[in-house]
């Protein structure tokens, strides 16, 4: 019985102090004035969520709940991306107007914070379409996704698409054995 004596305690020790750190967390965070950290960090800076919770030393979901308490607004998801489109020309994979992915794949700039495929761009430019078909997609013959020369790119149906691949990759493994 000794054994879960000390368990009880120590688990009401940790939930006092996890109290405690609460409570000294609010204590630091009201300290802040949150309609400032917003106006002039969040609005006119730009910072992120995440860059404000190191400058005000706490949590990144700390500064989210206090905008929201003190009606602050946040960024939607696309205004953030518009931010991002902005510091763009400072990434590493940033090549004037075209930008690669981290799927290596090149993206081509078509207009402020938007972006397309150049595979793609390539081939409805070419073949003068407005889209790709639903559930087609282009591919690239040599499979050299840097390659977006028109006669290296070819439209094929999803399933063909990953037929084909998965037809490489064993043609690959065996010529590997
Ligand atoms: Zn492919």
């Amino acid at each position: 019985m000794q054994k879960w004596k000390y368990l009880y305690i120590s688990i009401l020790l940790y939930i006092l102090f996890l109290k405690f750190l609460r409570k000294e967390g609010i204590k630091l965070t009201n300290t802040i004035d949150w309609k400032i950290v917003h106006e002039e960090l969040y609005i006119k800076r730009k910072l992120s969520l995440k860059e404000i919770s190191i400058k005000c030393k706490c949590s990144k979901t700390s500064v989210y709940k206090n905008f929201l308490r003190n009606k602050l607004k946040i960024r939607s998801l696309k205004e953030a991306m518009q931010l991002v489109d902005l510091n763009l020309e400072n990434h590493p994979r940033w090549k004037g107007g075209t930008h690669i992915d981290k799927n290596g794949r090149i993206l081509k700039c078509i207009g402020k914070g938007k972006y397309i495929q150049e595979s793609i761009f390539n081939y409805l430019k070419f073949y003068n379409l407005e889209k790709i078909p639903e559930g087609y997609v282009i591919h690239h013959i040599d499979h050299n996704k840097l390659n977006n020369k028109i006669d290296n790119l070819k439209m094929l149906s999803r399933s063909n698409h990953t037929i084909l691949h998965n037809q490489t990759r064993w043609q690959i493994s065996i010529h590997k054995l």
